[in-house]
């Protein structure tokens, strides 16, 4: 509710009440229409009365805070890419997956942006905006729940996978996690939850406190500094070392699983020699490893590994019994990559460096 309240600016869902003069169980209606019935704006919640309901339009109140300027669908029709404009004209990607059965996954933004700058990363190389507040991260979910709910589905999982870097706007994220997870509200279960991390060190640590069920993936990306630290910046503030310290105190501390993300790129991190690094950094822990094939970007001067290069790589990461996925790529044709659809519709950003 406080969240909800502050999508309009109030510092609070009491001073949100007294500005439309609602009382506390018209704004737990509105709150629920919202957020659990999923209703299409203020003029279908007709639980509210009809007099209420125009007023709160013409005092131009919404429920949206994020407005789809492009819904593309790939010709398998299993991904469709969303680019959303917040109210300042800063514009976000969020992505629906729809796999087999009834799995559906729906990976959201962040921020506007991100100014961590990873070398393979479209966002990355665009430099950082603003910080989304924690109900704009919460619509973009809330938009594809309301197109899935017409088909009769429901998103089963979120990914933090989008734009920016989850852990740089941590309060509004997990404001994000708490809109979620609401059993009274939207009410998607912590396990189904994943934040994706660049490494942040502090806020990892921060995490392992939280006392939520929600998963990490750390962009692992490369077992050595001398590598990581060539196509993550990131590194040259948080070593492996480090962050591979700060992951193994979260996995005792919460006893749950750790995700890598490793996104493969011919000649930087494909090689024997880093796949056994790897696999010694996984060695002992309940660590997952995640192989990502890349999705090439029109400003990077890199290349993806090869299919056969992959293989080889896994089996080494399977001897050592580290337990490794090769991601499925979705939604090529409609560059789902992160960042893509932003970087043809957006003049770049103001370049932000890292904050080191
Ligand atoms: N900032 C967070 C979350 C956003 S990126 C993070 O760094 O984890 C989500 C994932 O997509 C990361 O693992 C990132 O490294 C990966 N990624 C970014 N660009 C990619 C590309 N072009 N191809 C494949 N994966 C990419």
């Amino acid at each position: 509710m406080e969240e909800t309240s502050r999508r309009a600016g109030f510092a609070s869902a009491a001073a949100f009440a007294e500005a439309y003069a609602l009382k506390p169980y018209r704004l737990t209606q509105l709150y629920r229409s919202a957020t659990k019935e999923l209703v299409d704006g203020i003029d279908a919640i007709s639980v509210l009365p009809r007099d209420l309901r125009d007023k709160l339009i013409a005092e131009g109140m919404e429920l949206e805070s994020v407005a789809p300027v492009v819904i593309q669908r790939s010709n398998d029709k299993q991904t469709s890419k969303g680019l959303f404009r917040l109210h300042d004209g800063n514009e976000v990607e969020a992505v629906l997956m729809e796999h087999w059965g009834d799995r559906t996954t729906v990976c959201i933004s962040s921020q506007a942006g991100c100014a961590y700058a990873c070398a393979f990363c479209s966002t990355g190389q665009a430099g950082y905006t603003r910080n989304l507040t924690a109900v704009e991260i919460f619509d973009q979910a809330r938009f594809f729940a309301r197109e899935l709910k017409t088909r009769n589905k429901k998103i089963t999982n979120i990914v933090f996978m989008g734009q920016g870097e989850p852990f740089a706007n941590y309060d509004a994220v997990m404001g994000a996690v708490r809109l979620l997870n609401d059993p009274n509200g939207f009410g998607l279960g912590h396990r189904h939850i994943t934040i994706s991390t660049v490494g942040l060190v502090p806020q990892i640590e921060k995490f392992a406190d939280e006392g939520v069920q929600v998963n990490l993936a750390i962009s692992l990306h490369a077992p050595t500094d001398e590598q990581r630290s060539s196509i993550m910046p990131v590194n040259r503030k948080f070593k492996v070392d480090e962050l591979m310290r700060a992951c193994a105190n979260y996995a005792t501390k919460t006893r749950r699983k750790i995700f890598f993300e490793y996104v493969m790129l011919e000649g930087v991190n494909d090689d024997d020699a880093s796949a056994k690094a790897l696999a010694k950094l996984m060695r002992g822990h309940l660590y997952h490893v995640n192989l990502i094939p890349y999705n090439s970007t029109p400003d990077a001067p890199l290349r993806g590994t090869s299919e056969e290069r992959v293989r080889a790589f896994q089996k080494i990461l399977d001897a050592a019994g580290v337990p490794t996925t090769v991601r499925t790529p979705m939604g090529r044709d409609i560059a789902a990559a992160c960042g893509q659809l932003r970087a043809e519709t957006q003049p770049k950003a103001r370049k932000i460096p890292v904050a080191l």
